[in-house]
């Protein structure tokens, strides 16, 4: 472990301290869906944010909602109102991607046109305490998240691909979270739905049945299940019966028709049971979409408790390969994210995937003679030079 990781370009999504360059007349969040049209119909103006990144003679025309203006940009003489200097950092911004902004005021990206997941977070709070957990939960109230979230989702494009929605625990909204995938079922009937949840909560019908009739045609709960054996999940959790609230919310969820996948992050607590884990799925959850097999990422709780979380993954590849192809005889999809080609025995590399977080793609120097690196996924970029040991990259012949 130890070498230096060549960094991806982070995406910043926040800005808590935008310069105001001319009256702010908001007196409440507003979200804006990013334009750099000048010719929007008027009557669309007052919610679109005009982005500018460079002031011709003319000044930009009136009416719009906002006006950003990128740091070193030529500014015009004469401002509208509600103009803010934005960093150079969101010179990513593009049309159609939706901003909030506070009366403070604050800027948040809140949806992307151009990525394939957009990720709400509605939550901090959380019922478990995963002991590797990589968002450590918060006890303050943050509910105005998802009403938040609620009033922008009609400004996202219908074309969006996925939401993911996370947490924190999402379900501890109740039927705030219920009114969420409505919504998201009326303003993006063909948008997919993954949501990441321990789903304990689906141990109350009721509540599945209200899930279910939002009729989503496509949302699927990634859960997580780190053992065959109920004490060894509950430690993980840090919550006494997790394990059999979870099993009794997938086969609710189930019993509706819901897509679910388990989720299974390796580590010193679980790795010796990944072989019995397979055997458990494919006998007793083989109407499960999908097991994913994971790294452990080192951030959050993960990064504080290191030593006694992790597992170097020579320790436990024969297992991992064992399990995943037991699964595959059942008939169950299996996914192997967050480890390195190199990592892996060429028959896993079917069932490899390269994560689609762009703050999760990085490569070390050893990385820069690999072959095979625009295939492989590399390392956490918050992986703070916590590489495996045997990375080794593949030369020609
Ligand atoms: S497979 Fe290649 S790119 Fe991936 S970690 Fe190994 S050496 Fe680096």
């Amino acid at each position: 472990m130890g070498e230096a990781l060549e960094m991806a370009k982070m995406i910043r999504l926040t800005d808590n301290n935008v310069k105001v360059i001319s009256h702010n007349t908001l007196t409440e969040t507003k979200f804006f869906v990013v334009t750099e049209n000048i010719q929007s119909p008027n009557a669309i103006r007052e919610k679109n944010a005009l982005l500018v990144r460079n002031v011709t003679d003319e000044s930009p025309p009136d009416g719009f909602g906002a006006y950003l203006y990128i740091e070193g940009c030529n500014l015009p003489t004469v401002y509208h109102q509600n103009s803010y200097l934005i960093s150079g950092e969101f010179e990513y911004l593009s049309n159609g991607d939706v901003i909030r902004i506070t009366n403070k005021p604050n800027l948040k990206v809140v949806f992307r046109v151009n990525i394939s997941t957009n990720y709400l977070t509605v939550t901090e709070q959380c019922n478990s305490f995963c002991i590797m957990c990589s968002q450590p939960p918060k006890k303050e109230n943050d509910s105005h998240l998802i009403r938040e979230y609620i009033r922008s989702i009609p400004l996202f494009s219908a074309s969006a691909k996925e939401i993911g929605i996370s947490g924190g625990e999402p379900t501890l909204l109740g039927d705030d979270f219920v009114e969420l995938l409505s919504y998201l079922n009326s303003y993006l009937p063909r948008t997919s739905i993954h949501v990441l949840t321990n789903g304990k909560a689906f141990d109350n019908r009721v509540f599945v049945e209200k899930i279910s009739q939002t009729k989503h045609f496509d949302l699927m709960f990634g859960i997580p299940l780190y053992s065959s054996v109920p004490y060894i999940h509950d430690f993980i959790v840090q919550d006494k019966g997790a394990f059999n609230r979870t099993i009794s919310g997938i086969l609710n969820l189930k019993q509706y028709g819901h897509k679910i996948e388990l989720r299974f992050v390796i580590q010193q607590s679980n790795y010796e049971d990944i072989e019995l884990f397979s055997e458990f799925v494919s006998r007793n959850l083989q109407f499960i979409d999908q097991v994913a097999f994971m790294g452990l990422e080192a951030t959050g709780f993960a990064k504080s408790n290191f030593d006694s979380l992790w597992i170097e993954p020579e320790f436990y590849m024969d297992k991992l390969c064992n399990a995943v192809h037991q699964l595959s005889r059942s008939k169950v999809k299996v996914k192997i994210f967050n480890h390195q080609l190199c990592m892996l025995p060429k028959s896993l590399w079917p069932f490899s995937v390269k994560s689609i977080s762009d703050w999760k793609n990085c490569y070390i120097y050893t990385c820069e003679l690999c072959v095979e690196k625009s295939a492989c996924g590399g390392f956490f970029s918050t992986s703070d030079g916590k590489i495996p040991k045997g990375i080794k990259p593949f030369t020609k012949i």
